[in-house]
């Protein structure tokens, strides 16, 4: 071979071996934590990172490996502390923060009827909605949660704050019998969340719904029409089913059955649907939302506020029904703390039960990231730390001194943090806040125009 023959040869394998070993430019690093992935193994990395390109998680390693496989320009130092997925609040209905604390202390029929109803009646409007969602969102991003399941009125203004703000939110418009702020007839209702849906279907961060509100508060034929249009348009339905005695004693004395029999009898049941509370149901009732691949939303902290009963947690997990965590609206909670959500259920199906063994720290914390992704069918998405799914991710101070020692970041995770430990919420590969500066949304004026919001509720319901 001629010297110079070797010389391009040498130059083409440097090059190659170089390219090869070139780390690959991506949008962000989180690194310098520890890993609590989620993922089906439940692999925690210790000294973990997580590389993010635009929208996406692109590998979660030990922070060596991720350093020589990537770099990036924007780099968020977990300061040793927790990396863990975004959680997923199944249910609630976010302007309803603007009723925390107005009325407590009722049976949810007395709750909704006397005060509730009455309020929204008075004061549910645009403007109401976008200062009550600006102030869930806030709360929200400052306590973890990246995903948030509503259902509520103008529920295209809520999107409209909800993609602002950067969270991701599976958003479904209420329809009701009665007359609403948004709407005079269930048609009315049905007719906007058609336009609902079709103007942010294909949205990277809202999934429209439709929201019939439950079987209490809607005749059979509108029911049926509300899953039409989930089918029509591959969309969730969202409702609340069993959720008190009352609602029970209603489809005894109306349908003769269960609300969930009745919902299947109607043929309203079936995937992309969700159901709200699922506290009051026998082994029947479980056996058909298994049956029909519903998913549930468990509710415990409203359930027990409003002493509506409590849910057959264990039932649903052996049945292998899809269980997601929920912390229903602030205004029988009264906040949107999941952290909070988590352990409320772990405790509770542990009381119930008489078994401390059931419902333990991983079970909890599934229920908040995979259990609600798989509950609304997005577990391809969301839910846990893995290639290919969307970046929805925390970083979770460990330093308190309730957090101290650390053995194991699960059981930390459910049995002593709180929504205040949330260091930095990233959502669609966002950084929405950083060591709890919320950067998407100016703080001071969303509790300013929530406490001027407060001034005109509490004379609407004097
Ligand atoms: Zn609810």
């Amino acid at each position: 071979m001629r010297p110079r023959a070797v010389a391009v040869l040498a130059v083409f394998v440097l090059t190659a071996l170089l390219s090869a070993q070139a780390p690959r430019q991506v949008s962000l690093i989180v690194h310098n934590g520890t890993v609590v992935t989620m993922d089906g193994a439940r692999r925690v990395i210790e000294n973990g990172a997580v590389a993010v390109d635009g929208s996406d998680i692109v590998a979660v390693d030990t922070d060596a490996a991720i350093r020589k496989q990537f770099q990036s320009s924007e780099t968020l130092d977990a300061g040793g502390q927790v990396i863990m997925p975004g959680l997923v609040n199944t249910h609630t209905h976010a302007p309803m923060v603007l009723f925390r604390g107005l009325a407590d202390d009722l049976a949810l029929q007395e709750w909704l009827n006397k005060y509730i109803f009455p309020a929204e009646a008075k004061m549910v409007s645009p403007e109401f909605v976008r200062v009550g969602t600006r102030l869930a969102a806030l709360e929200m991003i400052q306590s973890g949660t990246t995903t948030f399941v509503d259902m509520y009125y103008f529920e295209e203004e809520i999107a409209k704050e909800t993609k602002a703000a950067g969270l991701r939110g599976v958003l479904g418009q209420t329809v009701i019998q009665f007359p609403v702020a948004d709407a005079k007839t269930p048609a009315d209702g049905l007719a906007r969340a058609e336009t609902f849906i079709t103007q942010f279907k294909g949205d990277p961060l809202i999934t429209p719904a439709v929201a019939p509100h439950a079987i209490y508060t809607l005749d059979g034929p509108t029911l049926k029409a509300a899953r039409e249009l989930s089918k029509k348009h591959a969309v969730p339905m969202l409702i609340h089913v069993a959720e008190t005695r009352d609602e029970i004693q209603t489809a005894r004395e109306r349908f003769s059955t269960s609300p969930v029999a009745y919902l299947d009898s109607l043929g309203v049941l079936g995937p992309g649907v969700l159901a709200a509370h699922g506290v009051w149901v026998n082994d029947a009732d479980i056996a058909i939302l298994k049956s029909r691949s519903v998913g549930v939303s468990h509710n415990p902290e409203s359930n027990m506020k409003l002493a509506s009963g409590t849910a057959p947690v264990t039932g649903y997990l052996r049945a292998g029904v899809p269980l997601g965590l929920g912390t229903d609206g602030a205004a029988s909670n009264n906040d949107l703390d999941m952290f909070e959500a988590m352990r409320i259920a772990s405790f509770l199906a542990k009381l119930q039960t008489v078994d401390p063994r059931v419902v333990p720290a991983a079970t909890a914390l599934d229920m908040a990231t995979m259990g609600g992704a798989r509950s609304l069918g997005m577990e391809r998405l969301i839910g846990s730390i893995e290639p290919k799914k969307r970046a929805d991710l925390i970083v979770v101070s460990m330093k308190a001194a309730r957090q101290t020692p650390m053995y194991e970041p699960m059981s930390h995770l459910v049995y002593v943090t709180r929504g205040d430990d949330v260091l930095d919420t990233i959502v669609n590969g966002k950084i929405l806040m950083k060591d709890r500066k919320v950067l998407t949304l100016d703080a001071d004026a969303v509790l300013k125009d929530a406490r001027a919001m407060a001034v005109k509720v509490r004379a609407a319901v004097k």
